[in-house]
């Protein structure tokens, strides 16, 4: 049976969230993958149980909007028939693992991404001793390539650089080398030792780099027996929209949709495009693109994702705004942030921009040059901060903040 959590929880696909536009579910493809199959299977069960809008997630989820109570049953069913959770609520909960995003394509990547993150997931969906851990709590296994994960936060990060594995914690860059068949169980061994560790504090940690901060990552790694020394992040990629090309031959086309958000309809039509022109597989990536691999002609491809209405490349400046969903679908944001950002978009500006529906800025946590906090009188200007950062301006109405980000382009 399903259990509706209030706003701010984390939901999953047996525990949606209460949001302004109805009931929000989570779905994370195993391996971060769907298949063409399984992109229509969520496009219909989108359309047909919810109102049609699916968002992706910065933790390569796949979010569907406008659930109900009396057709939460058959969402549920749906993708448990189309191989998209598994049937256990609590295990599915725990399989919390952002895989890399061209493992098996990109000739670059170490060739054992797609087996670390598999042997990742299954080891935390089969381990009840980890049922305790906080709900936001995630894994990631980075396996470097022409789109690296560096940028992207998790709790536990195992890194794979050809034949080197090591096994970090967010917030330091202390890691413990193993082989790459060994990750899974450096990675349980760490968050057992959170386990252990995170009630002695004095305010109990709920991520890990709060535990980190509190007694630093030395400390977890004795508890889990594991010897620690530093290593070097894995580099963030040069772009996430678009074409990217790898090493030597051949690349992938990562088609965005604005914003994050796009319809049942448009999600269908990218799986077709897919099986025409591609591997037939969508991967969903933490960038919040959908990557097409042994793609043909990127200019063709181009053409085709940009008749759906999506950015094709990194000239688009949609790409560089950040909107949460805003009102009506957020119960809390006081603007219709996305409708917003597409006007603020064309008005010229460089740099990013975060368009938020309030302070706490679900959208983009990291600083942007430009972000606009929606509040009772209009929205507050951040200049290179956070939505909940202290404004320099106030009350803005939409076409004056147009007209600041216009002038900032010719200051
Ligand atoms: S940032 Fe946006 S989505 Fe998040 S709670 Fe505020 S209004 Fe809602």
């Amino acid at each position: 049976m399903s259990v509706i959590q209030p706003r701010g929880w984390c939901p999953t696909l047996f525990a949606p969230m209460q949001s302004g536009d109805g009931l929000l579910a989570r779905i994370r493809p195993p391996g971060c993958i769907l298949t063409a199959a399984q992109a229509r299977a969520v496009a219909a069960a989108a359309a047909t149980f919810g109102n049609g809008i699916v968002d992706l997630g910065n933790r390569a989820s796949v979010q569907v909007r406008g659930l109900r109570v009396d057709t939460l049953a058959a969402f549920t069913a749906a993708m448990l028939d189309a191989g998209l959770a598994l049937p256990d609520p609590a295990a599915e909960a725990r399989r919390a693992v952002i895989a890399p995003v061209l493992a098996g394509d990109d000739p670059s990547a170490s060739r054992h991404g797609a087996a670390v993150a598999q042997q990742v997931a299954d080891m935390l969906a089969g381990e009840t001793a980890l049922a305790p851990l906080p709900g936001k709590f995630g894994c990631l296994a980075d396996a470097g390539g022409v789109l690296p994960l560096g940028g992207i936060a998790a709790d536990v990060r195992v890194m794979l650089d050809g034949e080197s594995c090591r096994v970090a914690l967010d917030g330091s860059w202390l890691a413990a080398a193993c082989a790459p068949q060994d990750a899974a169980a450096v990675v349980r061994a760490l968050l057992l030792a959170f386990l252990a560790l995170a009630p002695d504090c004095p305010a109990p940690p709920r991520r890990m780099r709060n535990l980190v901060a509190d007694i630093g990552a030395q400390a977890v790694f004795t508890q889990a027996g594991l010897a620690a020394e530093p290593a070097a992040a894995l580099a963030a990629p040069d772009s996430t929209v678009g074409w990217v090309a790898y090493s030597g031959a051949g690349g992938t086309f990562l088609a965005a949709p604005p914003f994050g958000s796009l319809h049942a309809t448009t999600l269908a039509a990218l799986a077709d495009l897919s099986e025409r022109t591609a591997d037939g597989l969508l991967r969903v990536t933490p960038f919040r693109a959908l990557a097409l691999c042994g793609a043909g002609d990127p200019a063709t491809l181009a053409d085709a994702v940009a008749a759906l209405g999506l950015l094709s490349g990194p000239a688009d400046p949609r790409g560089r705004v950040a909107a949460c969903p805003g009102a009506p679908a957020c119960g809390a944001a006081g603007a219709a942030t996305r409708a917003d950002a597409a006007l603020l978009a064309q008005s010229g500006f460089s740099g990013t921009l975060h368009v938020s529906g309030c302070a706490k800025g679900c959208a983009h946590p990291e600083p942007a040059g430009f972000v606009l906090t929606a509040e009772a009188g209009g929205y507050a200007l951040i200049r290179h901060g956070r939505a909940g950062d202290p404004p320099v301006l106030r009350g803005l109405s939409l076409p004056q903040a147009a007209a600041l980000l216009r002038e900032s382009q010719t200051a």
